[in-house]
């Protein structure tokens, strides 16, 4: 067997990364770049080879959390811009640019560090700078009160010898959400947005070729003047959420497990640790070797149901670290070594985020290490990763 490892294993299908790429692309229009955000390892999808994909299908620009992340796609071989949207140390910007990875800048006293070690170095480091126009994060403050003085320091640091200012952005908190209140609020982000770039620019005497802030809730839910020059959607990309479907995008992981033992239970069998679910009648349960170290929530114990090819089998009992159990009593064709999905085209990862009281985004981003991933494209696997190699 090429690889004992095939217990769970993730399929990445690139080919619904590609549909879900053209599908935004055409709901944007060809005027406006795209920023794929693939933090978190493509949030869990692999950064690598979904940046990859996304480099060869004409993506502008990718974005990560760290230095770390950037470099990692760089030493794959992965050209395009990279925007770090959180912090770099200081002692990290020789590395900045030597890898030509572009740099978030968030306040004044971090654009003054950049500055001295990127003129160390005698060249210049890109940076994109971060407003915060309400998300309460990141971003020099410009709400209110700190209008003058942010855009005073912004302007300061568009002069910066040392610093090439290419774009400017902010992030919204609630464009994903439902109502009035969230739009009104959303609205305001943008429009303080846009008021603090007019007065930058005039003072600067120069405009920002890249003015970016539509998330997945701003590519779904609000105009085209939102998406500026360039949008930077995740959530979308990788299909999920209550906008995808509407939108044609498909789900690009599908998380797979198989059966690895059947026992058959007379009623009355308390499964798992703690007993917190008794067989009433005869029973067939399945075990399966998903568990919370390979990335399930231990908080979705006995709630949740797991898709074989006769339908939704119910998780019953805790959840284990290696493992867990399903009842397969009324399911005579699932055996041992039948393959059960765990979410993806059949399982939908937002009832199971809902159920888990969670979002989609911490499901894909918790499937750990351990789970191989298998890319495919046209059907056929292209790459794996984890494999057994010894
Ligand atoms: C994570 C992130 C995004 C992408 O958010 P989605 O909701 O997945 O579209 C965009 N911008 C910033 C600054 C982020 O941190």
């Amino acid at each position: 067997m090429e690889s004992t490892l095939r217990r769970t294993w993730a399929e990445i299908d690139l080919d619904a990364l590609e549909n879900n790429y053209h599908r935004l692309k055409e709901r944007i229009g060809d005027n406006v770049k795209f920023l794929g955000v693939v933090k978190a390892d493509a949030y869990g999808h692999g950064s690598v080879i979904c940046s990859r994909k996304l480099e060869q299908l004409g993506a502008d620009y990718l974005a990560v959390s760290s230095i770390d992340e950037a470099i990692e796609l760089r030493v794959n071989k992965i050209q395009m811009p990279i925007l770090i949207l959180g912090h770099t140390p200081k002692e990290q910007v020789a590395r900045l640019i030597e890898f030509d990875i572009t740099q978030a800048v968030t306040c004044w006293a971090k654009a003054v560090e950049f500055n001295e070690e990127a003129q160390k170095c005698g060249k210049k480091l890109r940076v994109h700078i971060k407003l915060d126009t309400g998300m309460s994060r990141l971003g020099f403050l410009c709400a209110n009160e700190n209008f003058e003085s942010g855009v005073e320091g912004i302007t300061k640091t568009c002069q910066l010898p040392g610093l090439e200012a290419e774009g400017i952005f902010t992030h919204f908190a609630v464009s994903d959400e439902p109502g009035e209140e969230c739009a009104e609020y959303t609205r305001n982000q943008f429009e303080l947005f846009n008021r603090v770039i007019h007065a930058v620019e005039e003072k600067w005497g120069r405009k920002f070729s890249l003015r970016h802030c539509a998330n997945t809730g701003a590519v779904a839910c609000y105009p085209k003047e939102y998406y500026m020059d360039m949008v930077r959607p995740g959530l979308l990309l990788y299909g999920y959420g209550e906008f995808a479907e509407e939108l044609g995008l498909q789900p690009v992981m599908s998380l797979k497990t198989n059966i690895s033992t059947i026992k058959i239970y007379p009623a009355g069998t308390a499964i798992s640790y703690g007993g917190i679910f008794k067989t009433e009648k005869t029973t067939r349960i399945g075990v399966v070797p998903y568990g919370y170290a390979d990335g399930f929530f231990r908080s979705l114990s006995n709630k949740c149901s797991l898709v074989t090819k006769e339908g939704k089998a119910k998780q019953r009992g805790k959840i284990c670290m290696d493992m867990c159990m399903i009842d397969i009593t009324d399911m005579p064709s699932v055996d041992v070594g039948s393959e059960v999905e765990i979410f993806g085209k059949q399982n939908s990862i937002n009832e199971l985020a809902e159920l888990a009281g969670t979002i989609p985004y911490e499901l894909t981003c918790a499937v750990s290490k351990r789970v191989p991933r298998f890319y495919q494209e046209k059907e056929e696997i292209i790459e794996k990763e984890l494999l057994l190699r010894w």
